[in-house]
């Protein structure tokens, strides 16, 4: 038995009664575990089978396998991301796109820390969009795909100030390059400096940020055609956010 604090990142249901639970952990990283009996309105491991919940599982797991939890203890629900549903939306997205881009058994503590972070920052009240943009530019260098933001994607050249960011030179063009990626995109200075600053900072010591509407368009339109590019992945939970914001927009 081995006694470990654990985030869900997701769950599947299993069976009847049963319910898979894709646990991130710091000492065994990602790990797929079964939750027995999760579903019955009776179990006590119901209300810690729930995405974004956070817990100390005692779990039986061997080398090979999924393993089983035996018994858990809540450390928090999050319940004030779970009476709102931006919130909800949101850290259902911080939850697929962390899953989607870590490996099973490779433990890292900066990841755990990132995601245990950022959902106390949701609950508290901060920005919701700027912590996404925030996770998806830390979670560049996890899938393997980090731009260099200080220098010219296409001379290599230092950059001052920007104003073209090429997703397909995986970077921002100097001066001289504008012209080295027809399709690159217009932005701000000041959406740079937030892409580098992001990029370096740690999690813990992010404040109070002010961004104006330019820059936040800037940024997004920017990292999503980054992950289109170079990942290849598709997040699920991507679309319900745009369709909330659609909704949003409409009224
Ligand atoms: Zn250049």
């Amino acid at each position: 038995m081995k006694k470990v604090d654990a985030l869900v990142l997701k769950t599947i249901d299993y069976g009847e009664s049963h319910k898979i639970l894709t646990l991130l952990t710091e000492t065994y990283g990602k790990i797929a575990v079964m939750a027995r009996g999760a579903k019955k309105p009776s179990s006590q491991l119901g209300s810690i089978s729930q995405p974004f919940t956070y817990g100390t599982y005692l779990l039986m797991i061997s080398e090979r396998g999924m393993g089983t939890v035996a018994q858990a203890d809540l450390i928090d629900s999050f319940r004030k991301i779970r009476e709102d549903l931006f919130k909800t939306a949101y850290a259902s997205y911080l939850m697929e796109l962390i899953e989607r881009f870590t490996e099973e058994r490779e433990p890292s503590a900066g990841i755990f820390l990132l995601a245990l972070t950022l959902l106390s920052y949701l609950a508290d009240g901060k920005d919701p969009e700027i912590l996404a943009r925030l996770a998806e530019v830390k979670m560049l260098d996890l899938a393997g795909i980090r731009p260099e933001l200080f220098h010219c994607a296409n001379c290599g050249r230092e950059v001052e100030s920007s104003i073209r960011f090429s997703v397909t030179n995986g970077g921002p063009l100097c001066g001289d390059c504008h012209a080295a990626d027809q399709r690159a995109v217009w932005i701000k200075p000041a959406t740079l400096r937030l892409l580098q600053i992001f990029q370096h900072m740690d999690v813990r010591r992010l404040g109070e940020i002010n961004v104006g509407p330019d820059v936040r368009r800037q940024m997004n339109k920017v990292l999503r055609h980054y992950y289109d590019e170079h990942s290849g992945v598709q997040l699920r939970t991507r679309t319900f956010l745009d369709q909330l914001h659609k909704y949003e927009l409409d009224f």
